[in-house]
């Protein structure tokens, strides 16, 4: 069966990294498990014999069928669905000790990144992206790659571990290499909806100043921010770029205080 391209299918088959992916894991044993895209079973066999128990949440038919073939366990259950239509209340309300496990389709990463990262009750997001992904989460302040991907990761989490994954670890071999990375989340006082929303309007427009952005999106706090800025003697034509993470978690407490 050919892989389907428009669904992002790059199938893991390097035994060796299958391997260090499911031990880098954090607390799999006593984990409920939430996967997506499983494809033909790579991380959901080991995953299934390893954690409590596991749910995968599966788009392509074809895919479906083969995992119901070939996993029987009743600790497996298995959703056919789109992740993006899926409503973790619904799906998690029973569980405790939840991580979120993926190699991701790249073509919505970010788009699943950010419905993981509002759920509080995923304790950790263990998850395959492409290089250039990577290097955005990690970019440093004052570079091309930081944004808003970098500030909402960098907030909510702390990096437990990365694991290299060359293209050659694949099937079809995609163009570039990838990065698994094991993500926990931090203890926060914030609302995290709330603050999404905030960093969204802060890099609405690229190269702006972070004001300008704030009033152009309509952020109905710009004149706190502009205060916050003043009182603390930050130059008023910041642009988002120049922030560090962590002020924009300060900034954004002290707007809502
Ligand atoms: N986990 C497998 C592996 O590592 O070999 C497959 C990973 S492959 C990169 C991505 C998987 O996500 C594919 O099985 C694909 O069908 C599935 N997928 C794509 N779009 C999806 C969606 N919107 N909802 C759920 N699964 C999706």
């Amino acid at each position: 069966m050919e892989a389907k391209k428009h669904l992002g299918q790059n199938f893991l088959i390097d035994k060796n990294k299958i391997k260090s992916i499911i031990e880098s894991i954090p607390n799999i044993k006593n984990s409920t498990i939430v996967e997506v895209g499983p494809g033909r079973g790579a991380l959901t066999k080991p995953l299934v014999e390893s954690a409590k128990k596991v749910i995968a949440i599966e788009i392509d038919k074809d895919m479906i069928n083969i995992l119901k073939e070939e996993i029987n366990d009743d600790n497996f259950i298995l959703i056919d669905e789109d992740v993006l239509k899926i409503e973790w209340e619904d799906l998690i309300k029973e569980e405790s000790n939840i991580q979120f496990v993926s190699n991701l389709p790249y073509y919505i990463s970010t788009k699943i990144i950010f419905k993981v990262a509002l759920e509080e009750k995923f304790e950790s997001l263990s998850i395959m992206l492409q290089k250039e992904l990577v290097d955005r989460i990690f970019a440093k302040n004052n570079t091309k790659q930081f944004g808003r991907l970098t500030v909402a990761i960098g907030s909510l989490f702390e990096l437990e571990n990365k694991i290299n994954v060359p293209a050659g670890c694949f099937n079809p071999k995609p163009k570039v290499d990838s990065g698994f990375i094991v993500l926990s989340r931090k203890k926060i006082d914030f609302n995290i909806e709330e603050y999404l929303i905030f960093i969204k309007c802060c890099f609405a427009t690229k190269r702006k100043t972070i004001l300008n952005s704030l009033k152009i999106s309509g952020f109905s706090k710009t004149l706190e921010v502009k205060k916050y800025f003043e009182d603390n003697n930050i130059k008023l034509n910041i642009r988002a770029e120049e922030i560090k993470i962590n002020d924009f978690v300060n900034i954004f407490k002290k707007i809502n205080l």
